[in-house]
């Protein structure tokens, strides 16, 4: 058996079917189009999962379901993309009746870091664990908790949203209104904003990094006190959550060991039990496919 995985993203949408052990056997990725209804667009979603299927030759009947990952906030309980930021004339769309009518499957709806960490934990970073969090750190900053071995969805599917968590207010106002929250500090986004306004040009996310890999001196300075927000963001997580292991993923988590290093060193110190100061803080270990095959794997209960 099979089933449909779809991530959606502000830019394009990924849809592929993935079998039950991981697999992608069809995948298509087509453009975010913010400017059309999501109807139309919801449409073109549709049309690509009827080509995938006949592409990959099989019966509709072989597919267990439809999974999506979406950019929140969302309503998973009633199936509704309820407002994201980044999908500017999306509101209130239930996707899940408009995709589930069409091919008269079940249909699971989750936000997209929630379904990133299914993928990490059915077959990446955190195969083993029970208890986990996956944290993606790019454009944007979201995570996914598994807690007692099942995915913390939430009462409608938006647990997990510590790019709002507050880490320290001096930096700033978030667009959310409050004031310094780990998305406004260590995104991909607000490093080019800050790091632009340290240096006196406008410069992007990889152009600050670059400046951090030659050493220059306040970038260095300022994107140590990046990290460490992050560390505090997982102390907090560790403190309520008590998991084995934190999983980071996203774009800017390739940067890797003075990421990872800092965020460790931070945890050792100030985790509040013992046993917590030891939780690994490591990489995940799937590519860019992990949004489209968490997706899918929604429909497996991983
Ligand atoms: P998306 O947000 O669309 O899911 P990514 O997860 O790739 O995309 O994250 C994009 C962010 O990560 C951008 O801000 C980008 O500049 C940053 N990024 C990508 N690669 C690196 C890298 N090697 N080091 C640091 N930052 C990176
Ligand atoms: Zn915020």
């Amino acid at each position: 058996s099979y089933a449909i995985g779809v991530d959606i993203g502000g830019t394009k949408i990924a849809i592929a079917i993935v079998d039950k052990s991981g697999k992608l056997l069809e995948q298509e990725v087509i453009p975010t189009d913010v400017d059309i209804l999501p109807e139309n667009m919801i449409h073109r979603i549709n049309e690509s999962i009827s080509t995938i299927i006949d592409h990959a030759g099989i019966a509709l009947k072989e597919i267990d379901g439809i999974g999506i990952g979406s950019p929140g906030p969302l309503d998973s309980k009633s199936g509704i993309i309820t407002c994201p930021p980044n999908l500017k004339n999306w509101i209130d769309v239930p996707i899940v009746k408009e995709i589930g009518t069409y091919f008269g499957l079940p249909v699971t709806l989750e936000n997209d870091a929630n379904a990133a960490a299914v993928a990490e934990k059915w077959l990446g970073a955190a195969k083993e664990c029970v208890d986990f969090a996956y944290v993606t750190i790019s454009t944007g900053i979201g995570a996914g908790f598994y807690v007692d071995g099942k995915l913390l969805s939430g009462s409608r599917g938006n647990a997990g949203d510590i790019g709002h968590a507050v880490v320290d207010p001096s930096y700033g106002q978030c667009s959310c209104g409050q004031y310094g929250c780990l998305e406004y500090i260590a995104s991909g986004t607000a490093i080019a904003r800050r790091g632009s306004k340290i240096k006196g040009k406008e410069l992007t996310t990889k152009q600050i990094f670059s400046l951090f890999h030659e050493g220059d001196e306040h970038i260095t300075t300022y994107i140590h006190d990046v990290f460490q927000k992050i560390g505090v963001a997982c102390v907090s997580i560790i403190n309520t959550l008590d998991p084995e292991k934190i999983v980071i993923g996203g774009g800017v988590s390739k940067v890797g060991d003075p990421l990872f290093q800092a965020v460790t060193d931070y945890v050792r110190q100030n985790a509040l039990n013992p046993a917590g100061r030891r939780t690994p803080v490591v990489p995940a270990t799937l590519d860019q496919n992990a949004g489209v095959i968490g997706a899918a794997a929604l429909c497996y209960n991983i």
